[in-house]
């Protein structure tokens, strides 16, 4: 049975004190959902988010890594270290990387198989531009960067693969995807997963919607079968909004 998650990516938001008062804040929220509640603060305030959230059921995640386990890669953070702080999950592929750091699916290739190496989960993000869903090419788009970087793998090793569909145009635009556009597209990723892998592989894997989910949308977006919860940025900043979005289901 796949899980219901919900991950809250904070991006370059919050300096360790604006980190420490969203989690008392997080802390003081009451979940009634079952869904796995995660969020990715910045590099510098993992470790301190992790001892801080360790005794409770939120999981501290990352935004990003490099592929390499150590060297002269000036700036980057392996594996290993995110290891060494407590992090077992990683994102990786959001378009921001994508657009403002030229990620390819050839890179992400690399991050994807360093990740799985060292046993951390990885949250795989990709989605299509305006230009592509308006040229009606958002399938092709999304099934050749799901080829591309993940399609190397064997069915065992998604386990360890959680998918996050983000349309571009609907990150941080105030622009959601409908329900329906995004059932139609997780369904017609699974689809895809079921071709190249099997149905019960496909049937395995979470499949999170990501753009501009907030309380006010989240419980119908949710209510779709092959949404499995969501990637949230604006909205995980406000513990409050965060919640209600985690108990949406
Ligand atoms: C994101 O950055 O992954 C995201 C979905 O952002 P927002 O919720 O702000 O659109």
């Amino acid at each position: 049975m796949r899980k219901n998650i919900v991950a809250g990516n904070w991006k370059m938001n919050n300096d360790l004190a604006q980190t420490n008062a969203l989690i008392a804040d997080l802390k003081n929220q009451e979940q009634t959902s079952n869904a796995e509640v995660m969020v990715a603060p910045t590099f510098t305030n993992l470790h301190q988010s992790f001892n801080a959230l360790k005794d409770s059921k939120v999981e501290v995640i990352a935004q990003n890594m490099h592929f390499a386990e150590n060297g002269a890669y000036t700036g980057e953070v392996s594996a290993s270290m995110l290891k060494s702080v407590g992090v077992e999950t990683v994102i990786l592929g959001h378009s921001e990387r994508r657009a403002y750091f030229n990620e390819t699916d050839e890179l992400l290739t690399k991050k994807v198989d360093a990740a799985l190496a060292n046993n951390i989960r990885v949250i795989f993000c990709f989605g299509e531009e305006l230009a592509d869903r308006k040229s009606n090419n958002h399938e092709t788009v999304v099934k050749s960067q799901i080829t591309n970087a993940l399609f190397h793998l064997e069915a065992s090793a998604l386990q360890n693969i959680v998918l996050a569909y983000e349309p571009v145009w609907a990150i941080g635009t105030g622009e959601t995807a409908s329900p329906e556009q995004a059932q139609d597209m997780h369904k017609y990723i699974r689809q895809t997963l079921a071709n190249k892998y099997d149905e019960k592989t496909a049937n395995g894997i979470s499949i999170l919607y990501g753009g501009s989910v907030k309380p006010t949308n989240a419980k119908e977006i949710f209510s779709k079968p092959d949404v499995d919860g969501g990637l949230i940025g604006g909205a995980a900043l406000k513990a409050e909004d965060f919640y209600a979005i985690v108990n949406a289901f």
